[in-house]
């Protein structure tokens, strides 16, 4: 399957003396959300659907909001263990679209912020991040952000230039295969390729 799609929800209470975070963002507000980790709302629902476009479960399954590691955690982790899981399974985002459903504070302002951390966190242009967000009009949800997110992957795809490329760096270095695979995986996802450093530089034994 060449492209494949996923959705999030997710929810969390307003509660004064807490820091607000959304999208990664710390944003000045009265109050903040309420949560086992930082309460990321949107962070939560984007971690969801990158794990449900690849059937691989959700984010309580990776991070049981009982284990006392995650108290107070930084959602990002979430959030690139998620991308792992997809990178993993041969996919990248192709765009993410969300809303965020609460009373206050105003988003718009801040959206295109928002976007750019998110759009950071991912790994992935900003034009292919949508941040949106209404009101809980007739809902009595005052107290209460809300948000939903869908992402769009597509199949990560070793063209043959990149396997002529294994087949040069193989005959030319003596890093094992498993560590040119990544290499290349790397650089098919527009990233400088991370080579790994030998534990010590032999030259300082003299
Ligand atoms: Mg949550």
């Amino acid at each position: 399957m060449k492209i494949r799609i996923g959705y999030g929800w997710d929810s969390h209470a307003f509660q004064s003396g807490v820091p607000l975070v959304i999208g990664g963002l710390a944003i000045e507000h009265p109050e903040g959300l309420a949560g086992h980790s930082d309460g990321d709302v949107l962070l939560h629902a984007i971690t969801d659907a990158l794990l449900g476009a690849v059937s691989a479960g959700d984010i309580g399954s990776f991070f049981p909001p009982g284990d006392p590691r995650w108290k107070g955690a930084d959602s990002a982790i979430f959030l690139k263990l998620a991308l792992d899981e997809i990178h993993t399974a041969g996919y990248k985002i192709a765009n993410v679209d969300t809303t965020l459903v609460l009373a206050a504070p105003k988003i718009s302002p801040i959206a295109g912020e928002i976007r750019e951390r998110v759009a950071s966190l991912l790994d992935i242009p900003a034009g292919d991040v949508s941040i949106k967000a209404k009101t809980p009009e007739g809902m009595g949800m005052d107290h209460v952000a809300q948000a939903h997110a869908v992402v769009l992957l597509e199949r990560i795809e070793e063209d043959s230039s990149l396997r002529v490329m294994h087949a040069e760096i193989e005959e030319t270095v003596t890093v094992g295969t498993d560590e040119i695979d990544e290499m290349l995986k790397e650089m098919s996802r527009g990233r400088k390729p991370a080579v790994k450093k030998p534990a010590f530089d032999t030259e300082d034994f003299t």
